[in-house]
């Protein structure tokens, strides 16, 4: 393989970026109108209109709201590269002048807040950024992009929809797929990888314990469904600590528990909602085993109705390839500089990119730094922890965030797709 002159990567490091003014009134525009998983209406046809602009073939619907651009440039490989959509259903406390103040109806039909408080506008500009570059620059590289703007990444649907709906059979199917993630912990200037396991798989589970109402001052009559939940929640603890192998990484949370209405009245059942992560296929068949177990155990001792268990959305662990992340990371290397690339551990999040390695393709999501260095540092002096992704308070410092984000997308992407 060629690597492109040295040169180029000087000027792709050096020169301020091209538009770069536009790009972050782009970012602040999704920042400002975040939509909801599988609900990213206008963000996927602004996405489509800019990918159009730069010259690519695009298709929409791909997955329900999902986009997908072809740009095509002669003879050479295909790389995809993907960004998610969605954002959060959370009431924006940033402060900043171009703060979301969007409210909507989710699936509950509830009214709830909505905020990119996962940086998915980040993802979003930098893609654009990319294929701006990559669309004026055709004679630097040889080949075909595939840029895919995925739908409900929050909700660990958006890429098995958009793999069901033909990704890799109407379009051309990549030789690599790469994509970027926020990190709320690392300086802007920087990019961070794992090599190998990077993100846990994760289940969504659903369990209804069953009870018999009544009045609440006449617990014989009854069977109470809130002091069961109780036990289970704490019960449901002791899979990961004494049953999973110590050495093979495990969560069961309860995110959610719902039951009764009013002081006096036990009621006939509580709800609960369950995720659970883990890194390798038998642990979470391990961990469904030992929810659906206890929760039934737990009725039976009780003479309770038998619960309901149900597992609902499930993604993958991310595997970053190893063999394709040593062929990358010289690339970011030599576009930001060997100390501002880092190696971080893996973490028990989740992310459905990982599905994107169907069919055998090399995968690599690498973190992008998004806090200023003097707010990291300051942060480590006095031991505070900054706002975590997912946080209201959360806000990436968003020009020098999408500036590394694009040089460091594109120079992996010109890099895969060497002129001949
Ligand atoms: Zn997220
Ligand atoms: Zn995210």
């Amino acid at each position: 393989m060629r690597f492109p002159a040295l040169a180029l990567f000087v000027a792709i490091a050096a020169a301020p970026m091209a538009r770069a003014d536009e790009l972050l009134d782009l970012y602040k525009h999704l920042h400002s109108h975040p939509e909801l998983s599988f609900k990213e209406v206008k963000t996927s046809e602004r996405i489509a209109e800019e990918l159009r602009k730069a010259g690519a073939e695009v298709t929409t619907c791909v997955g329900k709201t999902g986009v997908v651009g072809v740009l095509k440039n002669g003879q050479g490989p295909t790389v995809l590269v993907r960004t998610d959509l969605d954002a959060l259903p959370i009431v924006e406390q940033t402060g900043l002048a171009f703060a979301s103040t969007v409210t909507t109806t989710d699936d509950e039909g509830k009214s709830v807040g909505v905020m990119h408080a996962c940086g998915h506008d980040i993802h979003m500009t930098c893609f654009v950024g990319t294929a701006r570059w990559l669309a004026t620059h055709r004679d630097r590289w040889s080949g075909t992009v595939v840029f895919v703007g995925q739908p409900a990444e929050e909700k660990i649907g958006g890429a098995k929809a958009m793999l069901a709906d033909g990704l890799y059979t109407r379009f051309p199917k990549p030789d690599f797929a790469l994509a970027i993630h926020v990190a709320h912990d690392l300086e802007t200037g920087k990019v961070a990888y794992t090599r190998g396991p990077a993100m846990a798989s994760s289940t969504s589970m659903d369990i209804v314990v069953r009870g018999r109402g009544g009045h609440g001052a006449m617990p014989q009559n009854t069977v109470d469904p809130i002091v069961l939940a109780a036990a289970l929640v704490l019960d449901l603890q002791t899979i990961v600590s004494r049953e999973v192998n110590p050495l093979h990484p495990a969560v069961v949370t309860v995110g959610s528990i719902h039951g009764g209405s009013k002081h006096n009245i036990i009621p006939n059942d509580v709800r609960l909602q369950l995720t659970i992560r883990s890194y390798r296929p038998d642990v979470r068949a391990q961990l469904i085993e030992g929810i659906e177990r206890k929760s039934k155990a737990l009725a039976d001792a009780h003479k309770a109705p038998a619960p309901q268990v149900l597992i609902n959305d499930d993604t993958p662990a991310t595997i970053n390839t190893p063999t394709f992340v040593d062929r990358v990371v010289p690339s970011l290397k030599r576009a930001l500089g060997d100390t501002n690339i880092e190696v971080v551990e893996p973490t028990m999040g989740a992310e459905d990119f990982g599905l994107f390695s169907t069919g055998g393709v090399p995968i690599f999501m690498f973190r992008l730094g998004t806090i200023p260095p003097a707010r990291v540092a300051e942060a480590t002096t006095k031991g505070e922890t900054l706002p975590s992704l997912h946080s209201a308070l959360y806000h990436p410092d968003a020009a020098p965030s999408i500036e590394t984000g694009v040089k460091a997308m594109t120079a992996a992407v010109i890099d895969l797709l060497p002129v001949k």
